[in-house]
């Protein structure tokens, strides 16, 4: 058949029973899906809307899986990976693969939109919970499983793609998220460990990897992302992770009909002991991530001398280009370790952009240190002739890399001495306010508010009006003095429907704002915004992550014109809104020559200016969100205390150059805490608004448990659904809230900002939070 080589062949003699494929020099871990211009983006969303049918959708998605491998076959790839395609979600492709959708979703007919509806529900069927995917800003729908959940195999969608690539002519290597990463990512919804189940479903496994072998696949890739986590030895209480993975990969590569198994880890360092599991195992090859993981622990695992290694070298989740001569030279050094190396990317490059290409923005020095995609797959191939003997063949490409990359560290921009002087010398008093109980004593004096204040989050809803004059501004339509008229004319709006409704402390609703990070980040030096550069965030919605590639610099305030443009309107109190660090670190492309921590500290520093020219423009109250500080808590336990030590001292560097007098608030955007409890008290802002409208008094207890003393807003009521909910119901959870928290304490706000929503609800909800708050609120 079409897709073995004459190397292939001639390597499978005919009575071997297990694989025998011959070993790739090149690959990558997988690929984004969306398109480099967001065709399949644009081509479902009109099939959820009828506009197009189920047939041209899929010769969309077909067109683009086509392209996707003529590219990567192209760059030089000689295995090239499948089955990395979805309509959605990988791991809702993974659950009905193993047959185990769950079962409320049987109620539709029609096989795709049973699949449309598992991601996003329909008018009776609540869809799966979403989450982020590890430490990515990628979000996958979560399995839910449980004891009666019955596992089969259906190969439909892997098998079709193989084909599919069969018919290309390359040579196809089909990609499934392993059992153990599935299972252990899976929620259950009998209390159940889905663990537990893993016999079953490795049975599910057993079939399926003879269905591959059968339709002629040589070498099967099985991601096991959960192996570089502790998320294992959190749960399967009686097992280690390498015992986990040992037994799993024994018992799948005892199989006497399979393809050759590629286990592939990514996001970490999988350990020594995990490694040397696996390696004990009969699989072929092993996969790690060189540039989130160590060399070193390869070196250490005697046990890999026998495998194939694929090495990760080439950042599948940041923008940078490749150092090709670090990277040759570490992928040399690992030779002596396994039996062969074949080179690839740390991870998919799902997480990155298409292509630098469209692109035309970028200065020539910041072109030449990045990589998105189409770029790391060329990286990919020299790295590989390179390190089989030709790098005669692909000087060029390492001549140009190390030409490019030393402007990198001299490019003024980069290192911008007055940044590093003024960090440099930030001390502990900067980063302390005064008394928490002394500044509520100043603050109430100041603004006397009432007991059980309302607010609300921040953002208003974002009209078409307002949607179509940022797209007049950028087509030149409309010059800055109209954008500012129609922004402030927004503002005029949203202060009059505020004051309308009676609430306490007002904002400006952030017309001005496409995106909470993306607006700071183009008004701050030291980092670029993409023209096309969108990754998938989760389904069809995709995000353009700002790139941070130089020192920040703040030149001019950012936010503190629209803010006392609406102080200027009322004589309430108008809350000014700033993105935190930590957020706005979270959800861009970050520098990867100095820690993060630094980079948080510099966007800090700007911030912390902001703030302090708010102030001294006369706002009395300021919100720094942070909606991301559990994000990014890194994947190991261990690392968890050093980076949480640094994300609060981020924020309290933003925060504490204000006066006693200044309120701050901080927002986040989850309600269970977990392992970030202590971090959201050690934030010490003055009033922390949450969601938690499906469990408030959690988490009041929660911050109880804690000795938490400040000010609390538990969002009364869901704003992730448009239904308007009564002033009955939003009485009720504020007498629980007041169980919790003495009324001078506590505040009465959405649990999150309101730009998804209408004008019509909004209103309506606001009008009944604000009778709520007066109907419960003490007479002081
Ligand atoms: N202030 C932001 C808003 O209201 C907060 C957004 C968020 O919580 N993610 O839109
Ligand atoms: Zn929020």
């Amino acid at each position: 058949n079409s897709w073995n080589t004459p190397q292939e062949q001639q390597h499978m003699s005919s009575d071997t029973t297990t694989a025998q494929a011959p070993d790739f020099l090149a690959t990558v871990g997988g690929t984004a899906r969306i398109g480099a211009n967001r065709e399949l983006k644009r081509a479902i969303e009109s099939y959820w809307k009828g506009q197009t049918d189920r047939a041209s959708l899929e010769a969309v998605a077909a067109s683009l899986r086509g392209e996707t491998a003529r590219g990567l076959r192209d760059a030089g790839l000689d295995s090239i990976p499948v089955n990395t395609f979805s309509y959605y979600d990988q791991m809702l492709d993974t659950a009905i693969m193993l047959g185990a959708l769950a079962p409320r979703f049987s109620a539709v007919d029609d096989e795709l939109d049973r699949y449309f509806a598992a991601a996003r529900g329909t008018a009776e069927l609540t869809p799966l919970e979403m989450t982020k995917w590890f430490d990515t800003n990628y979000h996958y729908l979560v399995p839910e499983l449980s004891t009666e959940t019955a596992y089969s195999l259906n190969a439909t969608k892997v098998l079709a793609e193989l084909a599919e690539a069969a018919n290309l002519g390359v040579d196809a290597r089909p990609v499934i998220i392993g059992p153990i990463t599935f299972l252990a990512l899976a929620k259950s919804t009998d209390d159940s460990n889905p663990l537990d189940r893993i016999d079953d479903v490795l049975s599910v496994y057993d079939d399926l990897l003879a269905t591959l072998a059968q339709a002629g696949a040589a070498w099967v890739q099985i991601d096991e992302p959960v192996l570089v986590t502790d998320i294992i030895a959190d749960t399967a209480e009686l097992s280690t992770t390498a015992e986990v993975a040992g037994s799993v990969y024994q018992r799948l590569s005892n199989n006497t009909e399979r393809p050759a198994i590629f286990v592939n880890t990514y996001f970490g360092d999988p350990g020594a002991d995990v490694l040397a599991a696996l390696a004990a195992t009969g699989v072929e090859a092993i996969g790690v991530d060189l540039v989130y993981g160590s060399a070193d622990t390869v070196a250490s695992v005697p046990g890999l001398s026998t495998k194939l290694l694929v090495a990760g070298v080439v950042n599948g989740r940041n923008i940078w280009r490749t150092d090709l001569d670090a990277a040759l030279a570490a992928l040399g050094t690992l030779l002596g370790s396994a039996r062969a190396v074949a080179v690839s990317t740390s991870c998919s490059t799902l997480h990155v952009p298409y292509s630098l290409a469209p692109e035309t923005d970028l200065d020539d020095n910041l072109r030449g240190w990045l990589a998105f995609a189409a770029e790391k797959f060329t990286e990919v191939s020299v790295l590989a002739t390179a390190l089989n003997g030709s790098r005669d063949a692909v000087a060029d490409a390492f001549t140009a890399s190390a030409a490019a990359l030393a402007t990198r560290s001299t490019d003024p921009r980069v290192h911008v001495a007055a940044v590093r002087e003024r960090l440099a010398a930030v001390t502990d008093d900067q980063l302390t306010r005064g008394d928490s109980g002394a500044r509520f004593a100043a603050q109430q004096e100041r603004l006397g508010l009432p007991l059980l204040p309302t607010t609300t989050i921040g953002s208003y809803p974002q009209t078409s009006a307002i949607r179509n004059a940022r797209a007049a501004l950028r087509s030149g339509q409309i010059d800055d003095a109209e954008y500012t008229r129609r922004m402030k004319s927004e503002i005029d709006d949203v202060i009059a429907l505020q004051e309308d409704l009676g609430l306490d402390v007002l904002v400006h609703g952030e017309p001005e704002r496409n995106d909470m990070v993306q607006y700071f980040a183009e008004q701050l030096d030291g980092f670029f915004a993409t023209q096309n550069g969108w990754v998938q965030s989760y389904g069809t919605r995709c995000v353009r992550p700002p790139i941070l590639f130089g020192d920040v610099v703040r030149p001019t305030p950012m936010a503190v014109d629209w803010i006392t443009y609406a102080q200027s309107t009322t004589t309430k109190p108008v809350k000014g809104m700033l993105t935190g660090p930590v957020t706005i670190l979270a959800w861009s492309f970050v520098r990867d020559d100095q820690p993060e921590k630094d980079s948080a500290n510099q966007i800090a520093l700007a911030i912390r200016d902001e703030t302090i020219d708010l102030q001294r423009a006369g706002i009395g109250i300021i919100q720094v969100d942070e909606p991301a500080l559990r994000e990014l808590l890194p994947l190991r336990d261990a690392d968890k205390p050093a980076y949480l030590r640094w994300a609060v001292d981020a924020f309290r560097l933003s925060t504490a150059g204000v006066e006693d007098t200044t309120q701050i608030h901080t927002h986040l955007c989850y309600s269970e805490f977990g392992e970030v409890i202590g971090a959201i008290a050690d934030l010490d802002a003055d009033v922390t608004s949450i969601e938690a409208a499906r469990s408030a008094m959690e988490v009041l207890d929660d911050l109880n448990a804690i000795g938490f003393a400040n000010g609390v807003g538990p969002g009364v009521y869901d704003i992730h659904s448009p239904r308007v909910p009564s002033t009955e119901e939003i009485t009720a959870s504020l007498r629980a809230a007041l169980q919790a928290v003495p009324a001078q304490r506590l505040w009465v706000n959405p649990d999150c900002g309101l730009k998804t929503r209408g004008n019509t609800e909004v209103a309506a909800s606001l009008r009944n939070l604000v009778a709520a708050a007066k109907a419960v609120r003490p007479v002081a």
